[in-house]
């Protein structure tokens, strides 16, 4: 692709939108988003000193469900938003070289680990013939997932800071965040 300056970049919002894969459209979007950008001038440490550990789902948008704006937060996705070995290297980076102190976890209301069990590495190793080396990290209840998760942050040697994690339910449904304590048992 030929690099081109703002002002000559063809322009509409259908420009070249016919055909090509998904990633041609995100390619696209790009350009488009590049045009109107112009460097905020930040630093890489967030500007509200907090990271947020989410599922992946598709129908979470962080940002927007949180009021955050560009450079406010780290965001850390994987499938369930686990606290996995490597959450916490992401976490311990996060907090020991970027300056942050606050932990929030969000789960959400029909997650697909709820649907898997560690069956799914028995299927996975009859099918190609290898064990995978982690957990599916499925979970009946999204409360005491959530509690674990903390659990596993607060506990955690490499961090430097613990004492500001709290944990939260998304519902999908009506966009509301609910706290878990962390005290309380799995109802
Ligand atoms: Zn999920």
């Amino acid at each position: 692709m030929v690099m081109t300056t703002s002002a000559s970049v063809p322009t509409g919002p259908h420009a070249a939108t016919t055909g090509g894969t998904v990633t041609d459209r995100l390619v696209e979007a790009n350009e488009r988003y590049a045009e109107a950008f112009t460097d905020p001038g930040m630093d890489a440490r967030p500007v509200l000193h907090v990271a947020v550990v989410a599922c992946m789902d598709a129908r979470l948008d962080l940002h927007a469900a949180l009021g955050l704006q560009l450079g406010d937060c780290h965001t850390i996705r994987n499938a369930g938003g686990v606290v996995t070995d490597d959450v916490i290297r992401s976490l311990t980076i996060s907090q020991r070289k970027l300056g942050t102190r606050s932990v929030v976890l969000i789960h959400h209301t029909g997650c697909g680990l709820e649907s898997l069990t560690e069956d799914f590495r028995n299927e996975l190793e009859e099918e190609v013939g290898q064990r995978p080396a982690w957990a599916v990290e499925s979970f009946r209840d999204v409360d005491q997932d959530v509690r674990q998760s903390m659990q596993r942050v607060r506990t955690s040697p490499f961090l430097l800071h613990t004492d500001d994690v709290r944990g939260f339910v998304f519902d999908v449904k009506t966009g509301l965040l609910r706290e878990v304590d962390p005290a309380s048992p799995a109802s």
